[in-house]
C-alpha cells in the first residue's frame, strides 16, 4: 500500500512515516500543499493521510484534488475539533478523522480499516465518472449514464486495468465471453465508439493504440 501523509510538522509526520513503514507501507511526505499535488501528479496512491492546516493552502485543496484523481483513501488529521472542519473534510470525500493529538498506531489500525471496506466495494472513480461495480451503474456528474451491457463491460475492463494496453483480441474475447453473442473486430470498434461517446469528455480517456488496441488513461 503506497501512503501520502500530507502534514508539515515534521515531528507528527516523520515518526509516523516510520511507524507505516514498519507495516510494511511505501510512504511519502509531503510538507505543504504544493508539494503533496505535486507528488499526486506523479505517484498513484492507495491512502493519503491529510493534516487540513498546511502553510501554503487548505488541506480541503488537496483532498478534493485526490477524490477528482481517483478512489485513494483519505484520512484527515486535524488539530482543530471543530465540527465544521470535520463535516466539510467529510463532504469533499474524506473516509474518515482522527484529531490531534492522535496515537500512530490507533491511525494505522483505522487505516487498515479504510483499506478493508474499499477492497469489499469495487467502486471506480475517474475524474467526473463514477463506476459502481456493484450495482453495474455508471454515473457522470452522479447523472446515470444509459450504457448497453456490451459497454459496461468493456468499460469495467479499462476501469479495472487503467493505463495498460489492451489487446483488441483480449477484449473481444471478454465481450464474447459474457455477452453469449459472437463479437466481431468491427463491432468492437464501433463499441468503443458509442462508449466514448456517452462518456462525454471522460470518454477522451480511451486511447486507441494503433494495430494493437486501446489503453484507459487513469490521468487526463
Ligand atoms: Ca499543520
Amino acid at each position: 500500500m503506497r501512503v501520502l501523509i500530507v502534514e508539515d510538522e515534521m515531528d507528527i509526520a516523520q515518526p509516523l512515516a516510520r511507524l507505516l513503514q514498519a507495516e510494511g507501507w511505501s510512504i511519502v511526505v509531503a510538507g505543504t500543499a504544493a508539494e503533496a499535488l505535486e507528488k499526486l501528479g506523479q505517484i498513484r496512491f492507495d491512502a493519503v493521510l491529510l493534516d487540513l492546516g498546511l502553510p501554503d493552502q487548505s488541506g480541503f485543496v488537496v483532498c478534493r484534488t485526490v477524490r477528482e484523481m481517483g478512489d485513494a483513501a483519505i484520512l484527515v488529521l486535524t488539530a482543530r475539533s471543530d465540527e465544521d472542519s470535520v463535516v466539510r473534510a467529510l463532504e469533499e470525500g474524506a473516509d474518515d478523522y482522527v484529531i490531534k493529538p492522535f496515537r500512530a498506531r490507533e491511525l494505522a489500525s483505522r487505516l487498515r480499516a479504510i483499506q478493508r471496506r474499499r477492497a469489499g466495494k469495487r467502486n471506480y472513480r475517474f475524474g467526473t465518472l463514477r463506476i459502481d461495480a456493484d450495482a453495474a451503474q455508471v454515473f457522470e456528474n452522479e447523472v446515470p449514464l444509459p450504457l448497453t451491457a456490451q459497454e459496461y463491460r468493456l468499460l469495467l475492463l479499462f476501469a479495472s486495468n487503467p493505463g495498460c494496453v489492451l489487446e483488441r483480441g483480449v477484449l473481444l474475447q471478454a465481450l464474447w465471453d459474457c455477452g453469449g453473442n459472437f463479437v466481431n473486430d468491427n463491432t468492437l470498434t464501433v463499441t468503443v465508439k458509442r462508449l466514448r461517446e456517452k462518456l462525454g469528455h471522460e470518454g477522451a480517456r480511451i486511447k486507441t493504440v494503433r494495430g494493437i488496441g486501446y489503453r484507459w488513461e487513469e490521468r487526463m
